[in-house]
C-alpha cells in the first residue's frame, strides 16, 4: 500500500514547458516530479528521483484528459443566436 508523503494540488506545482513536466519541492532538497504525459493517463503520483517520497496529486482529470473539446461554448453560442430572433 502506498503512503503518500503529502498531497499537493496541481495549481502548486511549478510547470516546466521544455520538459513538459510539474515540479514540487521535495524536503530531502530535490523536487518530486510527473509529466504532462502522466496526468493525461490518469497518474497521480508525483515521485523524488533522489529519495523514496512520493505525493499524490490533486488534479481534475477531465480537464487533462479532454483538453481539446469545445462543446460547450458551441452550444451557448447558438442559444444566443436562438434568443436574439
Ligand atoms: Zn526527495
Amino acid at each position: 500500500m502506498s503512503v503518500y508523503h503529502d498531497e499537493v494540488e496541481i495549481e502548486d506545482f511549478e510547470y516546466d514547458e521544455e520538459t513538459e513536466t510539474y515540479y514540487y519541492p521535495c524536503p530531502c532538497g530535490d523536487r518530486f516530479a510527473i509529466t504532462r504525459e502522466d496526468l493525461e493517463n490518469g497518474e497521480e503520483v508525483a515521485t523524488c528521483p533522489s529519495c523514496s517520497l512520493i505525493v499524490k496529486v490533486i488534479y481534475d482529470k477531465e480537464e487533462f484528459m479532454c483538453g481539446e473539446t469545445i462543446e460547450a461554448p458551441a452550444k451557448s453560442e447558438t442559444k444566443l443566436e436562438l434568443a436574439q430572433r
